[in-house]
């Protein structure tokens, strides 16, 4: 694929009708690197934020070993991308069949659940035709743990209450070979504090069950960076993460992972969209909430945008700037993102937008509905319009957040 500069070069070169997402591969690249290095245990990349055979491809190249999968499909997708991945199913709730699936035919050994009626349903679906289960199974228990700092809630839907904890935990290291515990604190999340409070939940179920556990899985939540959310440097996360995990009552030889989705994809895409209405503060563009906006119309997510055009590259700074609002392609008023989206008080029909950090969440979001969604794809070598990883935030640590480029 021919490699552009950035959005404004593919402008230039093709004007395109519909809307148009931007590969970034030397991002994904550096995000992952990120975590291979500083992470002190082992990052499983969260397949659901991007399922991208390209990310995914570039992830397992910069030593991205590991794979959060959550559905058949993504297990296959991630089996056919990558022979020699690890595949971990982490979603509690799972099809029989797609357990079945998963063991005998795709080699996974990993898998997650939050009840007994799960862990019978894993017994069933692994046992081979005498019903013996394996021997080779690394089972890992979710928990159920606060949602409170961070911008996502994951606390609702999945996770076993700290009461019953403890059945459930002896229960799964009668079959497990290998025993975890898991949880997720919710996407996004803004303080590393939401680790150590995960984390003596944790504590307090180990206690409570008296079992040798082999996994601590601290799940996903790290942060990127979005206007008016400026999380902390992610050392500051892996220190504390680090320093709580040193201190639980876990088996000498026990491992630390964690599942990263946002934090290794956010950067990888942006999109090229084209402004087709301005009714005053309002941009009607050609992608929204069924296409890769979803989160900016359903959860009021916001991105950082920029205008594209020659100008705005030359004298940036006396461009005056104002709020607005979009509508997105379909007929629908819930296609509605609310922003504020800051910009050029100017902007008018025929302009292209550049909605930044929609690696994650975004890109994966697109639906055909309305008769919307196609999208053209380019590949650009400039940088995401904001980065994690590059250490020029305006607080950089000592270690500051910057890994070795290839
Ligand atoms: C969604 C999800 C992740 C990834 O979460 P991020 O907030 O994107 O890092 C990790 N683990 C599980 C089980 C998930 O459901």
């Amino acid at each position: 694929m021919h490699i552009h500069h950035d959005a404004l070069a593919v402008v230039r070169a093709s004007a395109p009708e519909q809307p148009a997402i931007l590969n970034r591969p030397h991002a994904a690249a550096r995000a992952a690197r990120f975590f291979v290095e500083k992470f002190p245990g082992k990052s499983l990349y969260a397949v659901k934020a991007n399922p991208s055979a390209d990310l995914i491809r570039i992830l397992w190249d910069s030593g991205v070993t590991h794979y959060d999968v959550a559905s058949i499909v993504e297990v296959r997708l991630v089996r056919e991308t990558l022979p020699d991945a690890t595949l971990c199913f982490m979603h509690p709730v799972k099809a029989p069949s797609a357990i079945r699936e998963a063991y005998h035919s795709y080699g996974v050994r990993v898998f997650s659940l939050d009840s007994l009626e799960e862990l019978e349903k894993i017994k069933a679906a692994t046992a081979d035709a005498d019903g013996n289960v394996p021997e080779d199974l690394t089972l890992c228990v979710r928990l159920r743990v606060s949602s409170e700092y961070s911008e996502l809630s994951l606390a609702s839907k999945f996770g076993c209450d700290l009461a019953n904890a403890a059945e459930l935990l002896q229960a799964t290291r009668q079959v497990a070979d290998s025993l975890g515990v898991c949880f997720h604190v919710g996407s996004q999340s803004m303080s590393p504090h939401a680790y150590v409070q995960a984390l003596e939940r944790v504590r307090a179920a180990i206690v409570d069950a008296s079992v040798l556990v082999d996994i601590i899985d601290v799940g996903g939540g790290f942060p990127s960076i979005y206007p008016g959310m400026e999380p902390p440097p992610l050392e500051d996360y892996f220190g504390v993460i680090d320093r709580t995990y040193e201190s639980l009552p876990v088996s000498y030889s026990a491992e630390l992972w964690c599942e990263p989705g946002r934090a290794l994809c956010a950067e990888y895409n942006s999109m090229i969209v084209r402004v087709e209405r301005r009714r005053g503060t309002e941009l009607y563009i050609n992608d929204g909430a069924y296409g890769a906006l979803f989160d900016a119309a359903h959860v009021g997510w916001r991105f950082p945008v920029r205008v594209l055009r020659d100008q705005v590259a030359n004298d940036e700074a006396e461009i005056e700037l104002e709020p607005f609002s979009f509508y997105g392609p379909t007929c629908d008023d819930m296609d509605h993102m609310e922003g504020p989206f800051e910009l050029p008080v100017d902007v008018k029909v025929g302009d292209y937008i550049e909605v930044g950090m929609l690696g994650a969440y975004g890109a994966a979001m697109k639906t055909a509905f309305n008769g919307f969604g196609a999208t053209d794809v380019f590949e650009v070598s400039d940088e995401p319009m904001a980065s994690q990883y590059r250490g020029d935030r305006r607080d950089p640590r000592v270690s500051d957040n910057v890994v070795s480029l290839r």
